[in-house]
C-alpha cells in the first residue's frame, strides 16, 4: 500500500485531478489527513474514497497501546499498516508538549547502549508514516490544526534519522507547512549518530532545525567502543559538519551524552569533552544511561552526573542534565517495542 499523507498539497492536488475530480476534494482531503483523519472518515465523493483505499493505506499509524507515566509522559505503541511495531513519547513540558517519533522500524546503527538496535533494521518508514505518528497522537490528546497538542518533536525515537535521508526531510518539510499541522522548524530537533555527508547535504536543505549529534564519547576510540558508527566518521570530521551546518543556518548545535558508568563519565573524560568542545556554539545535554535488560552497561548516579555537569560548566561549557521522563513506562529507544515483542513470544 501507498501513504497518502507522503504527498504535499500540490501533489494530492494532482493527484485528484487526475481522478477526474475538482480541486476543492483536494483540500477537503488535505485538512482531514491533517486533522488525523482516515480516508474513510474525510467526506469525498464515493468514487474517489474508493479509489484512494484501492491504493493507498486508510490507517497507516494507529495507536495500539498508550502508557501514561506518573509523570504525565505518555508513550504510545503504534501499528503500522502492515503489522510492523514503532513507538513514541509525548512529554509535557511548561512550554508545550514534545512528541519524540520514530524513523525507522528497528535500527542498524548497532550503538551498545541502544534497544532499537537489537533486531536490526527491518524498514524505512516514508516521510507520511512519520507525519502519521505526529497526526495520530494530536487528535488522540485532543489537538486541534489551530489549537495543537503536539508543539514539538523529536527526531529521537527509534531509527537513524540520516540512515532514510529522502524520506524525513519529506516529513519536515511536511511537517512545518503552512496549512498543515505546521510545527516551526525551530520547534523540531533532529537527532543523529554522526553520518558526516547527510549532515553536510542537510545544511543545504533550508530546514532551520535544532541539529543534535550523539557524542558519547571524547575521543574515536572510545566511541568506536560504544558506536560502530565512528569506524567510519571521525570526531574531527563530526565538529566540521557541525560547524557547516551552523554557518548555513546560524543555529547552534547540540551534542547529546550519555553517561555510561566505566565508559565516559569520569572527572577525566569531562575535562576531555570539554577540551574538544570548548569556543564551538554548542550546548551539551547530559543524558543519565536507561539502563535496557539486554545490554550490561551501567548508568551513573544523579550525583556523579551532576558532578560531571559541574566541570563542564567551570571550563565554559554550556550544559545540563536532560530530565529523566517516562522512566516508569519504558522511556528509552526501542524498550516499548521489545518489551512487546517479548511477551508476545516473538523476536525483537
Ligand atoms: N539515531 C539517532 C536518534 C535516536 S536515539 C541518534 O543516534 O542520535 C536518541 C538519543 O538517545 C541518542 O543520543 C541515543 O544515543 C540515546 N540513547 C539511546 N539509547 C539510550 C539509553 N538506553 N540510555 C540513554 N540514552 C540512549
Amino acid at each position: 500500500m501507498k501513504i497518502l499523507q507522503d504527498l504535499s498539497p500540490q501533489e494530492l492536488t494532482a493527484l485528484v485531478e487526475e481522478y477526474g475530480e475538482p480541486p476543492f476534494r483536494a483540500r477537503q482531503l488535505y485538512e482531514g489527513l491533517m486533522q488525523g483523519k482516515t480516508i474513510s472518515e474525510i467526506p469525498v465523493s464515493a468514487s474517489l474514497r474508493q479509489a484512494l483505499l484501492d491504493t493507498y493505506a486508510d490507517v497507516p499509524v494507529r495507536i495500539k497501546e498508550t502508557f501514561v507515566s506518573r509523570d504525565g509522559t505518555k508513550k504510545f505503541l503504534f501499528e503500522l499498516w502492515d503489522g510492523n511495531l514503532i513507538e513514541g513519547v509525548l512529554m509535557r513540558y511548561r512550554y508545550g508538549n514534545t512528541q519524540c517519533v520514530s524513523t525507522q522500524v528497528g535500527c542498524r546503527m548497532g550503538c551498545k547502549f541502544c534497544a532499537s538496535t537489537l533486531g536490526g533494521r527491518v524498514r524505512d518508514l516514508t516521510a507520511g508514516e512519520i507525519l502519521c505518528e505526529v497526526l495520530a497522537v494530536n487528535r488522540a490528546e485532543g489537538g486541534t490544526l489551530k489549537r495543537r497538542a503536539v508543539t514539538n518533536v523529536v527526531l529521537m525515537g527509534s531509527g537513524e534519522p540520516f540512515d532514510n535521508y529522502d524520506n524525513v526531510v519529506r516529513f519536515l518539510r511536511n511537517l512545518t507547512r503552512e496549512g498543515g499541522i505546521c510545527i516551526s522548524a525551530r520547534n523540531v530537533s533532529l537527532s543523529t549518530c554522526g553520518i558526516v555527508p547527510a549532515m553536510k547535504r542537510f545544511a543545504q536543505e533550508e530546514i532551520p532545525l535544532n541539529l543534535t549529534v550523539s557524542l558519547h564519547a571524547a575521543t574515536d576510540a572510545e566511541r568506536a567502543r560504544i558506536m560502530p558508527v565512528a569506524n567510519k566518521y571521525t570526531i574531527a570530521e563530526i565538529l566540521e559538519a557541525c560547524d557547516v551546518y551552523f554557518r548555513a543556518t546560524g543555529r547552534r548545535y547540540i551534542f547529546e551524552y550519555s553517561l555510561i558508568a566505566g565508559e565516559n563519565a569520569d572527572e577525566a573524560h569531562a575535562l576531555a569533552l570539554a577540551a574538544l568542545l570548548k569556543g564551538k556554539p554548542c550546548h551539551v545535554n547530559l543524558i543519565r544511561l536507561n539502563e535496557v535488560k539486554e545490554r550490561d552497561l551501567k548508568g551513573v548516579s544523579e550525583k556523579d552526573a551532576y558532578r560531571f555537569l559541574g566541570t563542564l560548566e567551570r571550563q565554559g561549557i554550556s550544559a545540563t542534565v536532560r530530565r529523566s521522563m517516562g522512566a516508569d513506562v519504558g522511556g528509552a529507544c526501542g524498550q516499548l517495542r521489545a518489551g512487546y515483542l517479548k511477551r508476545k513470544g516473538g523476536t525483537v
